[in-house]
């Protein structure tokens, strides 16, 4: 197929989904408005900008997703009913009724299930199960059960449980008292619902949303926050934000707040650098300590330079070692599959790579990490990583694994996180504080223009599929010049605690 005819095909398929999504609210409607009223009420509007394409790493996460669920849904086949047929041959309006009329049969657990009220609202559980206790039903009814790929329950679990326990009232006349997340370790959680609650709140403030975005009512204004890089509208919502020069641009900045210092007066980001600090504590929200956060943000982003606080306190020119550390993970096997390291001692750099070549061998990588610091954990040594993902890890590989010599105790002792460092010392002319952001803007490049955390866990899981070491090479690059970019950021910041002159500090 042509490149144009393939464009012009996805175009119709945005369009067509895109009426379908204004002509029924359903799960999907339900966790946009979660994920953000903007991304809801963009999705309703038939004409506007583009939606970004579905990045490959979110393709393969919506297909793990779904092959995890029918895997789950195979093995309860002996004791579940289906409705059969494929969803497509039917209409919604006969797939409900036809779940029904299973539903008032009482088989134990039901598969591919539809509930519906009126021609608007739908939803399609993952499955239903049978519970004791009268509805219109007879003497039993139905609790919905979501299937996750994952470790824990979140709130959209929740919220859309009671979605799902809403549309189970109009079926069978009863809201049931509970739902059931099936997550990926096999464990079943039971959550409790209840009519008059904050998720059902939520639902109806999502459904009063989609009502509005089919009248018409303007697009909100988009808010930055680290969601946005997994949405599909991320390009057009970063565009108008730029535009507006949103105070959300500034890193840390929580929806509540923003919409405070909007109702203020306190619009852009360069109103924001000029406001003084005791007019920005009358706004709710915003402690002494946070204006000036935020002040010093919006004076970065405005002026394009660094708006230093406090000289950093790191020092890397000591005589002792310096490692710069960093752990790669990977979900859908729940293991850290590549621990490295980079290790400076007297003016030398080494770099090691502690690589799992499958899951199982996190344990193994685990200690060969520990037996290799062990020796220089000694005195003033540091260990510098970005962020609280390295400290969260080495507990759980400690909890899971062990730490029989009490290295890792140890080693917790000695981390610094530059991240935290960062943010006590220097306010800088970024929208993002991400590693990624930072060591390119002091002017380190990752090898290969695709390098993210997100690239390296689709080549180790492509790995574990293929065998292809040139993929695991890949993720071990990857690490490396992320512990690279960590000593490029310690260097940085060691080198401005002595060299920055005094009046550049502005507290
Ligand atoms: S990109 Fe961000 S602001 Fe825009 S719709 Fe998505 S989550 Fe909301």
């Amino acid at each position: 197929m042509t490149t144009a005819r393939r464009a012009s095909r996805s175009v119709r398929a945005e369009f067509k989904s895109r009426r379908a999504r204004r002509d029924r609210f359903d799960d999907q409607a339900l966790y946009s408005f979660m994920t953000c009223p903007t991304a809801l009420a963009r999705d309703l509007v038939q004409v506007g900008p583009d939606p970004d394409p579905t990045s490959l790493f979110d393709q393969i996460l919506a297909s793990d997703s779904a092959r995890f669920r029918s895997k789950l849904l195979d093995y309860s086949r002996a004791t579940s009913t289906g409705l059969g047929g494929t969803r497509r041959a039917v209409t919604p309006a006969e797939r409900a009724r036809q779940t029904r009329l299973l539903m008032l049969r009482g088989p134990a657990l039901i598969r591919s299930a539809l509930l519906a009220r009126g021609n608007h609202l739908i939803s399609r559980p993952h499955a239903l199960v049978a519970c004791r206790g009268r509805s219109n039903l007879g003497d039993h009814h139905y609790a919905p059960v979501v299937i996750k790929n994952r470790l824990h329950v979140s709130a959209e679990d929740r919220t859309g449980l009671t979605y799902q326990a809403l549309l189970l009232l109009t079926v069978q006349g009863r809201f049931p008292e509970s739902g059931q997340v099936s997550l990926r370790d096999g464990s079943q959680v039971t959550v409790g619902l209840e009519r008059s609650s904050p998720d059902s709140r939520r639902v109806k403030q999502a459904l009063q949303a989609w009502l509005d975005g089919r009248r018409g009512s303007p697009v909100p204004r988009p808010f930055g926050c680290a969601r946005c890089g997994s949405c599909r509208w991320n390009r057009a919502c970063q565009e108008e934000l730029r535009k507006l020069d949103d105070p959300s641009l500034i890193p840390g900045m929580k929806r509540k707040v923003r919409d405070n210092l909007l109702q203020a007066g306190v619009s852009t980001c360069h109103a924001l650098a000029e406001t003084e600090q005791a007019k920005l504590v009358a706004i709710p929200g915003i402690g002494k300590k946070l204006a000036a956060t935020f002040i010093s943000s919006a004076r970065a982003l405005s002026s394009g330079k660094p708006v230093w606080l406090n000289r950093p306190d790191v020092n890397t020119s000591i005589d002792e070692p310096s490692l710069f550390l960093d752990f790669e993970s990977e979900s859908s096997v729940d293991a850290d599959y590549l621990i490295g390291v980079l290790i400076r001692t007297e003016g030398q750099e080494r770099y090691f790579p502690f690589l799992a070549r499958e899951p199982g061998e996190e344990g193994a990588i685990w200690r060969a990490f520990l037996k290799q610091v062990s020796p220089l954990l000694t005195g003033g040594t540091k260990v510098y990583h970005y962020h609280s993902y390295e400290a969260a890890a080495i507990r759980r590989l400690s909890s899971r694994h062990g730490d029989p010599e009490g290295v890792a105790e140890r080693l917790l002792g000695h981390l610094v996180d530059l991240r935290r460092v960062l943010r006590d010392s220097v306010a800088l002319p970024l929208e993002s504080n991400s590693l990624k952001s930072v060591a390119r803007w002091l002017g380190f490049n990752w090898t290969g223009d695709d390098a993210s955390a997100k690239a390296s866990m689709i080549w180790y899981r492509s790995w574990l599929e293929s065998g292809d070491e040139s993929l695991l090479r890949d993720c071990v690059v990857y690490n490396r010049d992320d512990c690279l970019a960590t000593a490029v950021l310690a260097d940085w910041l060691s080198a401005m605690r002595t060299g920055l002159p005094r009046e550049e500090i502005r507290r």
